[in-house]
């Protein structure tokens, strides 16, 4: 007697910064015994790494010392039970605290249009769906990494209300920062996310829209996993 078995599927969430991309891709992801990948943790990991090692200061970035500098550098996941999702390991260090800060979200832009990095860190993602059963949340995840991908959601929020979320997690967690300069990193990063020449930040054509400027947590999750039951219906 074989026992019905759900479909495994890729899910790739993206959107703009700050909507809450990676809290909801990591709640569908426990809800239902997924692995979850924040892709611009990795991201952020090669921009603290390129801070930590001089290819960038002074508001510059020098794209062909950060293209030697990646050789160098390891990302791996390991997940924290505390958190109830993985942290980010930059060569065996975890940095998932400090790629949050300020200075690492001003230049991450940047180092996200040199090709070099986008193409190192795009194939890595590859891999890790290879087997499917996985959440992924980024810019390019439907449209690039996973253009197959089962289901895509595209989300969407108020540029002030992503503010106010954001200033309210940093004020959480001591940072000194003000909601201006919050506001002003938020809508600097959704126009080079949008216009950078390289994989823009676009909403798939097969992509569904979650706008969740009013939406709690709750009333998102009911939203998708009324999707995901329907895609994931059991085989035998
Ligand atoms: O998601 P998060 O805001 O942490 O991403 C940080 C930055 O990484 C984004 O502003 C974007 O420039 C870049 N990014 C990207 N492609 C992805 C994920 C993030 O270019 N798939």
């Amino acid at each position: 007697m074989s026992f019905p078995t759900k479909r495994k599927i890729v899910i790739a969430i993206d959107g703009f910064s700050s909507c809450g991309k990676s809290t909801f891709a990591k709640e569908i992801a426990a809800r239902i015994g997924y692995v979850f990948i924040d892709t611009g943790a990795m991201y952020r990991a090669v921009t603290l790494y390129g801070i930590e090692h001089g290819a960038i200061h002074d508001g510059t970035v020098d794209a062909a010392q950060l293209e030697t500098l990646l050789l160098r550098i390891q990302i791996s996941f390991s997940f924290n039970e505390q958190r109830g999702a993985s942290d980010i390991y930059l060569n065996g260090v975890n940095v998932e605290e400090r790629i949050r800060r300020i200075d690492v979200s001003e230049y991450v832009s940047r180092v996200s249009q040199i090709a070099a990095v986008r193409n190192r860190l795009v194939h890595m993602q590859q891999e890790m769906g290879k087997q499917k059963g996985i959440v992924m949340d980024g810019r390019d995840i439907g449209t690039v990494v996973f253009p197959d991908a089962e289901l895509k959601i595209f989300m969407t929020a108020d540029p002030h209300i992503r503010a106010e979320r954001r200033y309210q997690e940093l004020l959480g967690k001591g940072e000194k920062v003000s909601l201006e300069e919050i506001e002003r990193n938020i809508r600097e990063r959704d126009h080079a996310d949008q216009t950078r020449a390289i994989s823009p930040l676009v909403q798939a054509p097969d992509a569904v829209v979650l706008d969740n400027s009013h939406m709690t947590v709750a009333q998102q999750m009911d939203w998708v996993m009324e999707r995901i039951d329907k895609l994931t219906e059991t085989s035998c």
